[in-house]
């Protein structure tokens, strides 16, 4: 008998782990629950990581066996459970966030001690970042070193016969959200990716900016798979998989559109690659500059941001989306990270946390390697980035739909004045829409404070 260890795996289709663990014995599939581990998530993701597990529990009871919880950390409840189930090998899939990696080394201590073994395999990515080089100068040489390790196909299901009949009374409790969560399971999850793959990705380069398109049909624009990715109710090689068969079917310039889908899977990891090689990334500046920044401690501009109300319609949008959804758009989560620590120059981790705290698809590796490269502390080669938010609305929000779905205050004002906000003058903001704030930033001041910080930070002025 082997058992297989649950973690941010919640599926029995496209496991890597469990598809070894089955090969050649029968398997306990087992779920250590950690409540100390467990807040370290952020209450809705929480949430719907819980909602998988049942889902999880429901499917094994289908295949006439049962996922075996208990509450402990792994190091205490993986034993015991060894012993209970006279288990030779306990399986599980790698993670690369170093406090999850130590909870493996304990477990794995623990075990060598009662005399089981214990057998990783690489599940969350498609490349496991030991076959790469530590460090790569920019994101197209990870792409092209990364492209060049093959990838595996998706793992099918694990089949009813070679998992154990063991039934188990005990579950997991299923907290409320403060928001209407997303379907939760495998076949949610693989539900949406059947949806992006028939209406969206053969258009997805041309439409991922398009925030009208993303406010009016959201899983047209971009595929949203990332809740479910990020808390792993579907695999990576059957999302890849997917796209890749739909880029093998792509003609012309559809093919362009599917191959950029599966480029920005790279990215995920690349973030990643980065976490594992750089362990305090969600902690200390990636860069090293020679003078510290100088950020600037406002919590009135924090919170006014948090709220969705500085005065700059398309970062209170995206800050609105990501309060009432829990989700926010690629476009204006880059805009919403850069006017924090740009425009109001609030350091990016007090930014970063709050993203933690409200995202669905919170995943350390993303949110951090992201905040860190929009706040030019991490990867991206350019000294200082700062988008422009009035420039970034007019480029992709030039009629103002995407504004208006989540600005309620702005619906009657023309699209025109939407995008301009933030240079009227005050009379006209008040006669427009009395009820939405003035910025609480000058646009051009705010950049080029920006730009001098930074400049001082690096020793260039
Ligand atoms: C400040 C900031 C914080 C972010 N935090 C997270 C996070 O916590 N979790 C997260 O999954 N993504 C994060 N991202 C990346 C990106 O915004 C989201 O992955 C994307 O918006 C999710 O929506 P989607 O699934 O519709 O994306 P799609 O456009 O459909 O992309 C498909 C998948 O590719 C991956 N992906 C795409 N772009 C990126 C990227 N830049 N970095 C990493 N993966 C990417 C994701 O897995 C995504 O689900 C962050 C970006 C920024 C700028």
């Amino acid at each position: 008998m082997h058992l297989f260890w649950h973690r941010r795996d919640p599926r029995t289709r496209d496991n890597a782990g469990l598809a070894a663990a089955t090969r050649n014995e029968r398997v306990v599939p087992v779920l250590p629950y950690e409540t100390d581990l467990l807040g370290t998530m952020g209450s809705r993701q929480r949430a719907l990581y819980l909602r998988h597990v049942k889902a999880l529990q429901r499917r094994y009871r289908e295949l006439g066996s049962d996922l075996v919880v208990r509450s402990g950390p792994p190091s205490e409840v993986l034993p015991e459970l060894a012993d209970e189930y006279d288990a030779e090998t306990v399986f599980y899939n790698d993670h690369y966030r170093a406090a999850r990696r130590n909870r493996e080394r304990r477990a794995e201590r623990a075990l060598a001690q009662a005399g089981v073994e214990t057998d990783s395999r690489t599940d969350l990515l498609l490349v496991d970042p030991e076959r790469l080089e530590p460090s790569h100068p920019n994101h197209s040489q990870f792409h092209n070193d990364w492209e060049d390790v093959p990838k595996r196909p998706p793992n099918d299901e694990v089949s009813a016969d070679a998992l154990a009949e063991v039934s188990d009374r005990k579950t997991v409790p299923e907290p409320d959200a403060d928001i209407d969560l997303p379907e939760a399971g495998y076949e949610a999850a693989r539900e949406r990716l059947d949806s992006f793959l028939e209406e969206g990705i053969a258009s997805y380069n041309d439409t991922r900016d398009d925030l009208a398109r993303a406010a009016e049909a959201p899983t047209a624009a971009v595929s949203r798979m990332s809740p479910y990715i990020s808390t792993g109710a579907i695999g990576i090689r059957e999302v890849w998989g997917a796209a890749t068969d739909a880029y093998n079917q792509a003609r012309g310039g559809e093919r362009r559109n599917v191959g950029k889908y599966r480029y920005e899977l790279s990215w995920r990891e690349q973030n990643y690659h980065l976490l594992y090689y750089n362990p305090d990334l969600p902690v200390s500046n990636y860069k090293s500059f020679p003078h510290e920044i100088a950020w600037r401690n406002d919590e009135e501009a924090l919170e006014a941001w948090k709220r969705g109300e500085t005065g700059y319609p398309l970062v209170d949008a995206g800050m609105r989306q990501l309060n009432t959804e829990g989700y926010i758009h690629n476009r204006p989560r880059q805009v919403v990270a850069s006017f924090l620590t740009k425009h109001l120059l609030v350091d990016w981790r007090a930014g970063a946390n709050y993203f933690r705290k409200q995202l669905l698809d919170h995943d350390y590796a993303s949110n951090f390697g992201n905040w860190q490269w929009i706040a030019s502390t991490g990867t991206d080669s350019v000294d200082v980035r700062i988008f422009d938010p009035v420039s970034q609305a007019s480029k992709y929000d030039d009629d103002g739909t995407f504004v208006r779905e989540y600005v309620p205050e702005l619906r009657d004002v023309p699209a025109s004045k939407i995008v301009d906000w933030p240079t009227l003058s005050n009379g006209e903001r008040e006669r427009l829409a009395p009820e939405y704030p003035h910025p609480i930033v000058d646009r051009n001041n705010g950049y080029e404070r920006a730009q001098r910080v930074f400049e001082e930070a690096l020793g260039k002025r």
